[in-house]
């Protein structure tokens, strides 16, 4: 049985053909700059053999997703006998508001919600659902699951998700703290679970979603109970290009200082400012490093900020849970960068976290990076969001 894990960006989908039970991606890519007449770029992969169709007339994601059912299905690129044996689509809905606390098959009255959740994630949402409708015209005997970036976060409690607004904004408004990365957060709680043998309900984590967005988020028995992104995915911890938490009253000084129109600061707070921001060198943590390591001082000062931002949040999650099993690391610069991940724990001193060089320094595979002496035993566990959907969409339907 094969399941397809879909996820559209405005003017994208990517995609992944995956077995299950055996888990093994049977074909995987992209179509991009979907829209443009002639320019959209198919990209995909079976067995390991990239394939490079090249451009394509994808004038929205209906086509797309026909190009790469066509593709899957026909010629040498072949891997299905028949479009049908596709058993469900799961698609990544980026927010489900307060109605989904968890993955949910997609109905009428499901896709009515999820464009009610557009006002909440107005560049997202939107893409997502051209994705389902597009799914649901290319097959309509095929279920659609929705898996969404909020709902492991709907276990939060209202001490940890309200702000201290006017109440009759979360009435009216629904502005609360809703966070993000669920899928990854609840990914690697699992795997963590599973390699411990242990049920998820009984582990107590510290996970650390680090890479170009990046989120923490504190895990009681199984469950979020407080994340680091809030209303949207600029709060909490510097980013690539989004500042993370700063005072509020910045944008007004902004706004009656300098002039500048919301919109401006908006696209400052998110595309300009973070790694890319401050160093005025690049968003991608790499080059960062690279500078900071040839002695550019503001590099070096950029890497400071983000690890002790990082290890501030850590630390406030240690302090809230009665006892942590793990601090996890994760995603792009979670899972790749020794460096980054030595400089963390340097950082809270007061958590009394070593950790083991050479496990530090390895590639790859799940595996604790802490030494024996650590108060609490650090993990790296590769993230994998496609594989999550997968496991989730199966669920529902088997
Ligand atoms: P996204 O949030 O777009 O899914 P990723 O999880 O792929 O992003 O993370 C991208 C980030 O990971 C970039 O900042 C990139 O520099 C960083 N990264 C990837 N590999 C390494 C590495 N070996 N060392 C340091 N940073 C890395």
């Amino acid at each position: 049985m094969y399941i397809m894990v879909v996820n559209c960006g405005s003017s994208s989908l990517k995609f992944q053909l995956i077995a299950v039970p055996s888990e093994e991606v049977i074909a995987k890519g992209m179509v991009d700059r979907i829209g443009q007449i002639k320019a959209a770029q198919f990209l995909y992969a079976t067995n390991g053999t990239q394939h490079a169709p090249g451009a394509i007339s994808a004038r929205n994601h209906t086509e797309a997703i026909n190009y790469v059912l066509d593709a899957l299905t026909s010629g040498a690129t072949a891997v299905l006998r028949a479009k049908e044996e596709i058993a469900a689509f799961g698609h990544r809905v980026v927010h489900g508001g307060e109605q989904f606390t968890a993955s949910v098959i997609i109905t009428d009255a499901v896709l009515r919600c999820i464009e009610e959740c557009c006002a909440l994630a107005p560049l997202h949402n939107p893409a997502n659902l051209a994705g389902i409708r597009a799914c649901q015209q290319a097959l309509p005997a095929v279920p659609n699951i929705a898996v969404f970036d909020t709902a492991f976060h709907q276990s939060m409690p209202p001490q940890a998700y309200h702000y201290a607004l006017p109440y009759e904004y979360y009435q009216r408004d629904r502005i609360r703290r809703y966070g993000f990365h669920g899928t990854s957060h609840r990914y690697v709680t699992q795997t963590f679970a599973a390699l411990m043998k242990q049920p998820a309900r009984a582990v107590n984590l510290v996970t650390c979603h680090l890479g170009n967005g990046s989120s923490l988020t504190a895990v009681l028995q199984g469950h979020s109970v407080d994340t680091s992104m809030g209303f949207t995915p600029l709060q909490g911890v510097i980013m690539g290009t989004r500042c993370g938490d700063i005072d509020p009253a910045v944008v007004f000084h902004l706004m009656t200082n300098d002039g500048l129109s919301a919109e401006t600061i908006n696209a400052v707070l998110n595309k300009k400012s973070g790694l890319l921001g401050f160093t005025g060198i690049s968003s991608d943590m790499r080059d960062v490093q690279t500078a900071a390591a040839q002695g550019n001082q503001r590099a070096l000062l950029a890497l400071d900020m983000w690890a002790y931002g990082i290890a501030k949040y850590i630390a406030a999650y240690v302090a809230i849970l009665p006892r942590t099993d793990a601090i996890i690391f994760t995603a792009g610069i979670g899972e790749n960068s020794g460096a980054a991940r030595a400089l963390i724990c340097a950082k809270a001193p007061g958590l009394g976290l070593a950790l083991d060089a050479d496990a530090n320094a390895g590639r790859g595979a799940a595996r604790q990076i802490s030494a024996p002496g650590s108060r609490i035993p650090v993990w790296v566990i590769p993230t994998n969001e496609e594989l999550e959907i997968a496991r989730e969409t199966y669920e529902l339907i088997a």
